[in-house]
């Protein structure tokens, strides 16, 4: 199943999103959206196995780009690098909710 931000939720923090995995019978994935200077951590084994150990080595998406270490994602750009698929929908969801929530302050 190929996740739509309709399936992406704030979960219990404004920083916090639940994502849907790809993959059928897997539980959605937390994603902290903060953690590691704002690049996001999500529980997925790509970020899990992959791109966390790479942030905790302290590798900026640049430095991960330029030695090899990561690509550029399909949906993204240099600065996700360091960043799974979940990150990049609860970043889209995120914006959507906070263009929802000024909209909405600024109409009051
Ligand atoms: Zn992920």
């Amino acid at each position: 199943m190929t996740p739509t931000l309709e399936n992406v939720r704030r979960y219990d923090s404004a920083l916090r999103y639940q994502v849907p995995s790809r993959r059928p019978k897997v539980e959605p994935y937390l994603v902290e959206l903060d953690a590691f200077n704002d690049n996001g951590e999500c529980q997925c084994e790509h970020f899990s196995c992959r791109l966390g150990p790479l942030l905790r080595a302290g590798l900026t998406p640049e430095i991960a780009f330029e030695s090899g270490l990561a690509e550029v994602p399909t949906w993204g750009t240099l600065e996700d690098c360091l960043r799974c698929y979940h990150i990049g929908l609860a970043r889209a969801q995120f914006a959507d909710d906070v263009l929802r929530e000024i909209r909405i302050r600024i109409n009051e």
